[in-house]
């Protein structure tokens, strides 16, 4: 494995790090505080080629390889997660499906126009009664000549009162649903403006405030079959291999939290004076930065492994799964930890930890919560668990590499 990033991951990292302290940072604690998403943040992620980040040029995409996934998701969680969640739901989860998964056709009309950001696309899994236990949806899918008709309800979604086009995973076989076989799912590409579709936000959230998150409700509404994604009854599998994909966006975004804490609370701490020193010189103070930062260590060499694996067409779900479980719940320790070394002023939104330490909870809960990761995990090492090859990989990364 090879951990040196080349020039590209270079001007990348600047390219995203300059842009987020130049066009967001100045406004976040704003949109934060005013429960406010900023649709412009949109095309200016789309010019820098972030939702089209590794999806190759012939599709509208920039052509970059998976570790740049994961380096622009640490970029841009370090100024705000709502930032990251964009790259996870629409790059992630959606494109990267579409890529593996989709026919030329769904690829011309969906991944194209998404590359290029000219549509917004998220994953619609989650319902009001069922989140890790995805046989728990209820969303149905029935089969009327060359159409679906879907109803049902999902919940918790991201960008759902934003994006044009949703990934849906619903019942297809209706006898399947009754024994919870999974093999009754099928995934769907949906688009907003399919007659019975509905969607609204979710006013009562606490923390990714300058994030949109929502519900949609689709009242019967017509699919047509060719916008089945896979074939029928593949669905559980996509919706797999597609959080295979956003844990690992998730897992860098975290491991940007645990570097804002990191930076943030040894600035402070250089700062702020106590009992006639600088708080930095406290050996307790000290402790906790030192942890943020081999948080940050092990979670940034997780997530590269993850990404090399990806790049090299490896399968990735046991080590995306541990990267993860680590970097959110290691982003919750640093974000609790920065608080702590802020003192009161910790407690207040004049200091940007406050911020972090809301919104480092809800990666501990979706893509797989904490305790489903640490199931998955043992679950590997007792011989429980065992990947088997999908019908559809993630491509590899082909393009070359020049390092500096
Ligand atoms: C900000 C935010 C954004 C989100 N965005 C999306 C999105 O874009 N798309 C989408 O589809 N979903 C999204 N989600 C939903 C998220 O994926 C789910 O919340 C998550 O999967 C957990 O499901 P749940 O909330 O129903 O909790 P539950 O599944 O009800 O779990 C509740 C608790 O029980 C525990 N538990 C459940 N089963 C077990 C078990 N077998 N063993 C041990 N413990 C268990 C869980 O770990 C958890 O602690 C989002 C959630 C949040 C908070």
């Amino acid at each position: 494995m090879d951990f040196s990033l080349t020039d590209e991951h270079r001007l990348l990292e600047q390219a995203v790090r300059e842009w987020g302290a130049r066009e967001v940072a100045p406004h976040i604690k704003d949109l934060d505080r005013e429960h406010r998403f900023d649709p412009r943040i949109l095309p200016q992620m789309a010019s820098l080629g972030l939702l089209g980040i590794c999806v190759p040029a012939e599709y509208g995409g920039a052509g970059m390889d998976y570790i740049s996934l994961g380096l622009a998701s640490e970029e841009l969680e370090y100024v705000d997660t709502s930032l990251r969640v964009i790259m996870s739901v629409h790059a992630g989860l959606n494109c990267l499906s579409l890529l593996a998964w989709g026919t030329e056709d769904q690829k011309r009309r969906y991944l194209v126009p998404q590359a290029q950001g000219t549509q917004i696309a998220t994953f619609g899994l989650t319902e009001p009664a069922a989140g890790s236990d995805v046989r728990g949806i209820q969303t149905v899918a029935v089969k009327n000549g060359d159409r679906y008709v879907l109803t049902g309800e999902k919940m918790w979604i991201s960008l759902a009162d934003v994006a044009d086009n949703f990934l849906v995973v619903a019942w297809s076989d209706l006898e399947k649903k009754k024994l919870r076989d999974p093999s009754g799912l099928t995934a769907f590409l949906v688009e907003r403006k399919f007659k019975g579709f509905s969607s609204g936000t979710l006013k009562e959230k606490w923390g990714i405030l300058a994030g949109n998150t929502g519900f949609f409700k689709m009242d019967e509404m017509e699919v047509p079959g060719e916008n089945v994604l896979g074939r029928p009854g593949e669905g559980f599998k996509i919706a797999m291999f597609a959080l295979d994909q956003g844990r690992y966006t998730v897992a860098a975004g975290a491991t940007g939290l645990i570097r804002a804490c990191r930076d943030a609370s040894a600035k402070y701490a250089k700062e702020r004076r106590a009992f006639g020193v600088e708080i930095a010189q406290h050996q307790l103070v000290k402790a906790m930065i030192a942890e943020m930062e081999s948080d940050y260590q092990v979670s940034r060499l997780l997530w590269m492994r993850a990404g090399w694996l990806k790049n090299v067409g490896g399968r990735n779900t046991r080590e995306a799964s541990l990267a993860k479980w680590y970097a959110t719940v290691a982003s919750e320790r640093a974000a609790g930890n920065a608080v702590q070394v802020h003192g009161a002023n910790g407690y207040s939104d004049d200091y940007p930890v406050g911020r972090f330490y809301r919104n480092c909870k809800g990666a501990v809960i979706y893509e797989g919560t904490r305790e489903v990761h640490a199931l998955m995990q043992a679950d590997y090492v007792l011989g429980f668990r065992v990947d088997r090859p999908t019908r559809c990989e993630l491509p590899p990364f082909t393009g070359g590499r020049e390092h500096g």
